[in-house]
């Protein structure tokens, strides 16, 4: 496709604070020589992803970067992207949970919300749960990654309003799935509910929990639902902005957020969503798939998880990484007529283990972006940019040049 292009580029957890790493965020400490040169032609600025003082998930995050405003999408819960990122196509009234295989003892408290994080017996498991037989409802259960599935409720007169059966932590029993007071979300609630009971009853005495208590292994035998949602009605992406628009990830949430936007989605071998991700494969399929379209979203994980882990040289090194995939864009496109934006989602700090609420570094760069006075990435040096403080939902309308204040704003 002839003229512009456009790369959002989201690494996932990039911000951090001078706790990381003796008195440096992870980001100003590692070696990215790509992406100082990149900040150096262009402009530096933060970015509250959600706003200020809310530490996002990354859920919300990514839909508020995309430009869909959270207070207008009625958007509920994860299960809806879980589902669509393992390629699972609800239906429209569907109701989509995301969902934890666990170890429970006799009195319904979790002992385990991974079950041991379970690397074996996924088939078995699976084909149990959707044995169960529901009153009022059909369902599909897939079984997708270690612990992790995803449970959908099919048919008419279900609600999203319901909580969580997940209590999200052990020593504490399985949760009631609670509904709003509307008829639906009751009905919902108790579908949910006896599926819950019957699921734990199915998994107790099934001959994969002998051989595993055989083994001294923790029995599978409960599932926990968390995240209930339908599919969003938004707008689509390529409409919202007049472009033709794909993604290249590998994690199955920002998969399925791409996916119900109406974006492609392209996991190149050796994309694995985690620390070991090949961010060049990443790379190169963004510059492949420019050929046909005019604007990609480029996820990569690893950073966030290694926030989450508390592993400051971890993340270090995976920005070293990253750095290098930019290196790549940098070589490979045409940046007389190519704009990006380089930014995270959220910061996940060392010192929390967890998203914080701390704005995230952002670098416009290419076509019509002018210089300011930043010369390295890291968040001490883009605090000083021209592009300022800005919100979530301004990162595309700067990239595209429809920002209304594009000028002043150093875009
Ligand atoms: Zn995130
Ligand atoms: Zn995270």
């Amino acid at each position: 496709m002839e003229g512009r292009k456009t790369v959002l580029f989201i690494v996932d957890g990039l911000g951090g604070r001078p706790t990381d790493m003796d008195g440096q965020t992870c980001l100003e400490a590692a070696d990215t020589p790509n992406l100082d040169s990149m900040v150096s032609d262009g402009s530096g600025g933060m970015m509250y992803s959600v706003g200020k003082g809310v530490a996002p998930g990354s859920d919300t995050a990514h839909l508020s970067i995309l430009g869909y405003d959270l207070d207008d999408i009625g958007y509920s819960g994860r299960g809806i992207f879980e589902a669509l990122g393992y390629g699972i196509e609800p239906g429209k009234n569907d109701v989509c949970f995301r969902t934890n295989f666990a170890t429970v003892n006799e009195e319904g408290v979790v002992e385990d919300r991974r079950a041991g994080r379970i690397t074996e017996g996924q088939e078995e498991l699976e084909s149990l749960v959707n044995s169960v037989e529901l009153n009022g409802a059909d369902f599909v259960f897939k079984s997708t990654n270690q612990h992790r599935g995803v449970f959908i409720l099919k048919g008419e007169g279900l609600s999203d309003n319901v909580e969580d059966v997940d209590p999200h932590e052990t020593g504490v029993e399985i949760k009631k799935c609670v509904p709003e007071k509307d008829e639906d979300s009751r009905r919902t609630a108790d579908i949910v509910n006896g599926f819950v009971e019957k699921t734990r009853s199915v998994l107790e005495d099934a001959d994969i929990n002998k051989r595993r208590r055989k083994d001294g292994k923790k029995p599978v035998n409960a599932l926990l639902l968390r995240g209930a949602s339908k599919p969003l009605r938004l707008e689509p992406f390529d409409e919202k902005y007049d472009v033709g628009s794909f993604c290249v990830a590998a994690g199955p949430l920002y998969m399925g957020i791409a996916r119900q936007v109406g974006m492609k989605v392209i996991k190149p071998y050796g994309a694995t969503g985690d620390f070991d991700s090949d961010l060049l494969a990443k790379a190169k399929a963004a510059v492949e798939g420019l050929e046909d379209k005019n604007f990609v979203f480029i996820h990569v994980k690893g950073a966030d998880n290694a926030g989450h882990d508390r592993d400051a040289d971890r993340k270090k090194k995976f920005l070293e990484k990253v750095d290098e995939a930019v290196g790549y864009l940098l070589d490979n496109l045409d940046w007389g007529r190519t704009k990006i934006a380089f930014t995270g989602d959220h910061s996940t700090p060392v010192e929390l283990g967890n998203h914080s609420d701390d704005p995230i570094p952002i670098v416009y760069y290419g076509e019509g972006i002018d210089r300011d006075s930043v010369v390295r990435i890291g968040e001490k040096w883009c605090r000083e940019g021209d592009v300022g403080y800005i919100d979530g939902m301004d990162v595309i309308p700067g990239l595209l040049g429809t920002s209304s204040q594009p000028e002043e704003e150093g875009f």
